[in-house]
């Protein structure tokens, strides 16, 4: 069986350069949407054409839209790690958190909230909408019409698969690398479309570190809280010293790292007089992809520290010039080369005040607080 044609948005309904586009599901996609791995849940079931094609319009049919625009996404996030593990031979065979069988449940429009989230315990994807300034007069923000509002939540689930022992992590940084997946999962699947990388060339005329919609995560729910740059931007300057230990601000440190050697690499890769800039972007993006799950897949399989995974990184990285720009940037950002051991590493109640609405559900935070006071209790 063929795949399935859908519409969806490629950024947001705000960032209109870019707009809407057709894209193409590879694998077969069944009623509702769903497939083996996911199913949109808490909507009318979504029917295709004849073709099997998903085509709706987002002003005559909003919610057949949303249904096919979250799937897509979700299935674009998966389907792209999936890639990374087969071509690096490290799994065939996906499986969420819970094992093999039963797909994660998605919900477009899971009722009003300023807020998105995945759930282990319920094994679903719940994205919400709101009035901004819960101001009745203005119109709903759905946030499952975020590009980046979905792929950061799928990203959530996706390293929660990978690694689960994260979830009941106490050390503030591994939180930070949760949080960060998720940004990370936003920019690296918007590296996996083609379409995308050429939208990013043409607006930035590529200098990844011009203002543009690539590294600005989450534009339309930032534009709702008055913030140009989205509700956070990966191109970024933090260092370690410059954040508290509240979650979300330590995890845009990472991003910011991992942002900037991707720029970098990106910086004296192109060849424009022999290869489309595009095409750079979108190779360069596999290989970060990579690097960042081998990373992970490498490290301590909890309390993971930003030096444990800056350093597998740097031994994964098998071109010398690259290795050198992944230390050069975590060492500005005081992640390597700092005097090693000097701050004792406890466990400690952590900050998730600012986290999206995954690291801060009760689920989850109940499931640290018991692993700091195991690991409190151990000493
Ligand atoms: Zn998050």
């Amino acid at each position: 069986m063929l795949g399935s044609k859908v519409k969806i948005w490629k950024q947001d309904p705000t960032v209109e350069p870019i707009g809407i586009r057709t894209a193409y599901i590879h694998t077969p996609v069944e009623n509702g949407p769903k497939d083996a791995e996911m199913e949109i849940k808490g909507m009318p079931v979504t029917l295709p054409n004849a073709d099997n094609d998903f085509l709706f319009d987002p002003g005559e049919n909003p919610s057949e839209f949303d249904s096919v625009h979250t799937f897509t996404v979700v299935r674009q996030v998966l389907t792209m790690y999936q890639r990374a593990l087969r071509r690096n031979e490290i799994a065939d065979d996906f499986n969420w958190q819970w094992g093999a069988g039963t797909p994660i449940g998605v919900f477009p429009r899971a009722g009003m909230d300023a807020n998105a989230f995945y759930s282990r315990s319920e094994k679903a994807l719940r994205f919400f909408y709101f009035h901004p300034g819960d101001d009745e007069s203005v119109p709903l923000v759905y946030t499952c019409r975020s590009f980046d509002i979905t792929a950061h939540e799928t990203g959530h689930a996706i390293l929660d698969a990978l690694r689960p022992g994260y979830w009941t992590s106490w050390h503030p940084q591994t939180g930070g690398l949760h949080e960060s997946f998720g940004d990370l999962t936003a920019i690296f699947t918007m590296l996996a479309q083609l379409d995308q990388c050429e939208a990013i060339i043409a607006e930035s005329k590529g200098d990844l570190h011009s203002k543009t919609f690539f590294p600005a995560v989450a534009e339309q729910f930032g534009q709702a809280l008055g913030r140009t740059m989205g509700l956070r931007n990966a191109d970024n300057d933090l260092k370690l010293s410059d954040v508290s230990n509240e979650v979300h601000e330590i995890s845009q440190v990472f991003t910011g790292a991992v942002y900037d050697i991707l720029a970098d690499i990106f910086e004296v890769y192109q060849k424009p007089d022999e290869y489309d800039q595009a095409e750079t972007l979108f190779r360069v993006g596999k290989h970060m992809t990579a690097l960042v799950v081998l990373a992970l897949l490498q490290g301590p399989e909890r309390n993971a520290t930003y030096q444990d995974i800056a350093q597998q990184m740097i031994q994964i990285e098998p071109v010398d010039e690259w290795k050198q720009f992944i230390e050069n940037q975590f060492t500005k950002r005081e992640v390597l080369g700092g005097p090693a051991g000097l701050v004792a590493e406890k466990a400690q109640s952590l900050d998730w005040d600012k986290c999206c609405g995954t690291l801060k559900h009760p689920d989850h935070v109940k499931d640290t607080d018991a692993a700091v006071k195991k690991a409190l209790k151990k000493k």
